[in-house]
């Protein structure tokens, strides 16, 4: 939907009409159906203003992608925190967790990888702290 502000030319009154689109809008004008809420003169023309687009929904859009982009960047730089400090276990997460646990690995300072929520229970039953990450595959890494 588009808005106009339409201005009559005989009594200049002005009005805001919506159309489906500016063609149609152009369609309706050709077709003399236009006309006047004032005076019903069909001497009616589009006035000046900047058409507005329907609730402003290009706006919304926009905000919601900047908010999406800063979170984004909020775990895109966690991960990069994770990857420079953990080791990457992929899919043996829980084993290695065990291991690091129970002292067979001394070396590294932390883990990370997938792991299924059963198996994240299943370590905190047995003491092992656990913390769930969102995480951002893309095609840079
Ligand atoms: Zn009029």
């Amino acid at each position: 939907m588009i808005k106009y502000e339409l201005k009559c030319d005989k009594c200049e009154t002005t009005f805001d009409s919506w159309f489906p689109s500016s063609k149609e809008y152009e369609r309706i004008k050709k077709l003399k159906l236009l006309c006047c809420q004032n005076c019903g003169s069909s001497d009616v023309k589009k006035s000046l203003m900047a058409p507005n687009l329907s609730k402003n929904k290009k706006n919304f859009v926009n905000k919601d992608n900047y908010k999406f982009y800063k979170i984004r960047k909020k775990i895109k730089d966690y991960q990069k925190f994770i990857k420079n400090n953990f080791k990457y276990v992929e899919k043996n997460f829980s084993h290695e967790a065990r291991s690091l646990h129970y002292g067979k690995e001394k070396n590294i300072k932390g883990i990370y990888g997938k792991a299924s929520l059963n198996e994240i229970k299943e370590l905190n039953e047995e003491g092992i702290n656990t913390e769930l990450v969102p995480w951002i595959n893309d095609k840079e890494n």
